[in-house]
C-alpha cells in the first residue's frame, strides 16, 4: 500500500510538471470520463464530466487516478448516471490491438504462470494448468518490444489494408494511440461513422477480422470434379486473398514449407505440404494469368482449400478485441494519461510516425512513454515479490530475470513499472 501512495505522489507530480502536455479530445466536453483510483477497494468511477481540458487537468493534479479513461461515445448530458438519460449524439469507431487477446511467440519467453493448486509453474498463455488441469493460475504477463511489434503491424494492416483502401477513412480522422501496455488503439472519428449502431458495428469488425468469411460467396465452388477458386478482379476480401496467396508463392520453397507446416496458420501435414508445392509453380500461373480460376493440386479438394484460405485470411484480418468496437458505451484511456499498470504515458502518434514508432526505446522525447526516465541515474532497491520475473528490456537495457525474495537496485524508471506492476516492494 505504501508503494501506492507513493507512486500516486509521482504521477501527481508528473501531472503537475506536464499538464501543458495532456492533449484535448474532439467534442471535449461531451465525453463521459472514467477513473480508477489507487484505493484498492474502489473499481472505476464512471459518468463524470469536464467542461474543458484545464478543469480536467486540475481534477488530475487533485485526485490524481490510477488511470485516466474518457469515452468514444458522445453524450449531451455525460455525467448522467442512466445511459438512456445521457442523451446519446453519436459514437467513434474504436479499434482495441491488445496482445493480452492473442498469440505471440514471446510469450512463451516473457509470460509466466503458476499453478496455486499443484505448484506447476512454466511460460506461455495456456488456458489451465497442463500438470493438473485446473484452471487456478497466477499469470503474469510481460511486454517486450517483439509483441509491441506485432501489435503495432496490426495497425498498420488495419489503417493500410481496410480503412484507407476500402473504407475510405482519412488519416485526418484517425486518431491512434499506445495504450501504455500491451497495445495500441485507434479511434475514427467521422460523422458517418458516429451514426452506427451495434450490429453494423459488428458487421466492420467480423469485416476486419474475415471471421465468418464465406469462401462459397466469394466464388469457390466445385463443379464436375473440378475446383473454381476466388478471382483478384473482386475488390475486397478475394483480392486481398489472391494478393497474399501470390506473395507467399513468390518466396523461396523452404518459406512456403514452414508456413504450411504452422499450426496457427495452416497445420498442414507433411505430405499435403509436398503435395501443395509440386503444383505452386503451376497454381502461381493460373493466379497471376487470371485467365481460369480452376485451381489444381493434387490431394486439395473443398475443404483442403477451405483450411488454406482460412490460413490466409488469418494473416490478413486483424487481431482486434471485438467487444470494444461493437460497445458503444465504452471508455478508452485517455492520451497524455499515465497507465497504472506501468508507469508509462498513453502516447498518441500519428500515422506517419507510426512506421518509426519504438514505444519501450523510443529517441523522439516528445513520443517516448517512457516517462520516468531520470536525467540524474536515481536508483531504488526493491524486493521481489512475484514468484518470479521474466527479463525486463527498456530503453535497450536489460533487468533480470529475477526470483521471488530477491533484493534488487534499479533505475528510476525500471522501479516504476516494476512497482505499478505490483511484482515488487520498497525496501
Ligand atoms: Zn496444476
Ligand atoms: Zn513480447
Amino acid at each position: 500500500m505504501t508503494e501506492h501512495i507513493y507512486l500516486k505522489r509521482l504521477f501527481q507530480a508528473y501531472y503537475q510538471e506536464e499538464q501543458n502536455e495532456i492533449p484535448s479530445v474532439s467534442s471535449f466536453n461531451l465525453r463521459e470520463f472514467g477513473f480508477i483510483p489507487w484505493e484498492k477497494k474502489v473499481f472505476m468511477k464512471r459518468h463524470m464530466k469536464f467542461e474543458n481540458p484545464r478543469d480536467l487537468r486540475s481534477y488530475l493534479i487533485q485526485d490524481t487516478p490510477r488511470h485516466l479513461y474518457s469515452s468514444g461515445t458522445l453524450y449531451l448530458q455525460p455525467d448522467a448516471r442512466e445511459m438512456e438519460n445521457k442523451n446519446y449524439q453519436g459514437c467513434d469507431l474504436i479499434i482495441d490491438i491488445d496482445v493480452d487477446h492473442f498469440y505471440t511467440p514471446c510469450k512463451e519467453k516473457h509470460d509466466l504462470w503458476y499453478c496455486k493448486e499443484c505448484g506447476a509453474e512454466g511460460t506461455g498463455m495456456p488456458e489451465k494448468c497442463p500438470e493438473c488441469n485446473k484452471s487456478k493460475l497466477t499469470k503474469l504477463n510481460w511486454v517486450c518490444d517483439d509483441c509491441l511489434d506485432i501489435a503495432k503491424n496490426e495497425i498498420m494492416k488495419l489503417v493500410y489494408n481496410f480503412l484507407i483502401p476500402d473504407f475510405g477513412i482519412s488519416e485526418k480522422d484517425m486518431r491512434i494511440a499506445f495504450s501504455g501496455h500491451r497495445g495500441y488503439h485507434l479511434k475514427v472519428e467521422s460523422e458517418e461513422l458516429r451514426k452506427l449502431n451495434s450490429d453494423e458495428r459488428r458487421e466492420i469488425v467480423d469485416y476486419l477480422t474475415g471471421d465468418n468469411i464465406s469462401f462459397e460467396l466469394l466464388g469457390l465452388t466445385e463443379r464436375s470434379n473440378q475446383i473454381f477458386g476466388l478471382l483478384k478482379e473482386n475488390l475486397g476480401w478475394s483480392q486481398k486473398i489472391m494478393n497474399k496467396i501470390e506473395k507467399i508463392l513468390d518466396q523461396p520453397t523452404e518459406q512456403i514449407e514452414t508456413l504450411l507446416l504452422d499450426k496457427f496458420y495452416f497445420g498442414f501435414n507433411s505430405n499435403v505440404v509436398k503435395s501443395f508445392l509440386n503444383y505452386k509453380d503451376d497454381f502461381l500461373k493460373t493466379i497471376t494469368e487470371g485467365k481460369r480460376n480452376i485451381w489444381a493440386i493434387e490431394g486439395f479438394g473443398l475443404t483442403m482449400w477451405k483450411n488454406f484460405l482460412r490460413g490466409i485470411v488469418k494473416q490478413i484480418g486483424v487481431e482486434l478485441d471485438e467487444p470494444v468496437s461493437i460497445d458503444i458505451h465504452r471508455l478508452i484511456r485517455y492520451p497524455g494519461s499515465l497507465h497504472g499498470k506501468t508507469g508509462f504515458k498513453t502516447q498518441e502518434i500519428s500515422l506517419s510516425e507510426l512506421e518509426d514508432f519504438k514505444p519501450l526505446d523510443e529517441e523522439n522525447e516528445k513520443l517516448d512513454p517512457i516517462v520516468f526516465k531520470s536525467k540524474k541515474n536515481l536508483t531504488h532497491k526493491l524486493e521481489v515479490v512475484a514468484e518470479a520475473l521474466p527479463i525486463t528490456k527498456i530503453k535497450g537495457v536489460e533487468y533480470g530475470p529475477y526470483k521471488k525474495g530477491e533484493k534488487i537496485e534499479v533505475p528510476h524508471h525500471i522501479a516504476v513499472f516494476l512497482l505499478c506492476k505490483e511484482v515488487a516492494k520498497t525496501i
